[in-house]
């Protein structure tokens, strides 16, 4: 019987982890000739996971229908990793296959909401059709609790909708971190910490401590600073 399970929630919530663990439980039973495993051609980083697996994906273009096509044709077992990447055409291959009598076992991780919040690409789509869903969190980057978090924030100004990147780019807020963070205090703090230091914010960064982070300033210049949802920001010493 044809399956969908679809592993999605923010970056760092151990999507393509938890991709892996089953793609490599599924190769460990001895089948190997109709496995495949995909990513597309936009996610340019390399095949490792944060937690430092190395793995070897099928690079595809977002738009290759044709070979898109091909590879599910040849294989039974589908792993499709980054799948907010691809396009509307992939999209209903994939929907053709699952409502069909093929009986492919399909996989897919991929971002629920891009970091604007926004739900992203063909996701919503494959959620709407999935079998089953598994909605993983990651651990808020701000206030340090476990499996809160569930969205992504970029920390710089984005200039694409798929900007590539992992935590030089990004991290993972919950929503009221997110919140404080874009509009309340957080933003209120940060403005605070410009004037005084007479230049703009350009990066924040989590630093070793949860709920610390070090803000970097257009001129070159950091501070380590701490931050709590109160939206009172000191000055680590
Ligand atoms: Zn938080």
């Amino acid at each position: 019987m044809a399956s969908l399970t679809v592993i999605t929630g923010p970056m760092f919530s151990g999507k393509t982890r938890k991709l892996l663990n089953i793609y490599n439980h599924i190769l460990a039973t001895g089948r190997k000739r109709d496995v495949v495993l995909i990513k597309p051609d936009t996610d340019t980083r390399e095949n490792v996971t944060h937690d430092g697996e190395t793995y070897n994906p099928v690079v595809v273009g977002s738009g290759d229908n044709k070979a898109f096509k091909e590879i599910m044709d040849k294989n039974g077992f589908i792993f499709i990793d980054e799948a907010q990447f691809f396009g509307r055409e992939i999209y209903e291959i994939i929907r053709a296959s699952v409502q069909s009598d093929e009986g492919k076992v399909i996989y897919v991780a991929g971002l629920d909401l891009d970091s604007d919040g926004v739900p992203y690409g063909i996701m919503p789509d494959l959620l709407a059709l999935a079998d089953e869903v598994l909605k993983l969190n990651a651990n808020c980057d701000a206030c340090g609790k476990d499996g809160v978090a569930r969205s992504t924030y970029c920390k710089v100004d984005k200039t694409q909708r798929d900007l590539i990147g992992g935590t030089d780019l990004f991290m993972a807020l919950c929503w009221e971190c997110r919140h404080e963070l874009r509009g309340g205090g957080g933003a209120k703090f940060i403005k605070e910490l410009e004037e005084r230091v007479g230049s703009k914010a350009v990066n924040i960064v989590p630093t070793m401590d949860k709920g610390c982070m070090k803000v970097e300033f257009e001129d070159g210049s950091s501070l380590n600073v701490g931050w709590d949802l109160s939206g009172e920001g000191s000055d680590l010493k």
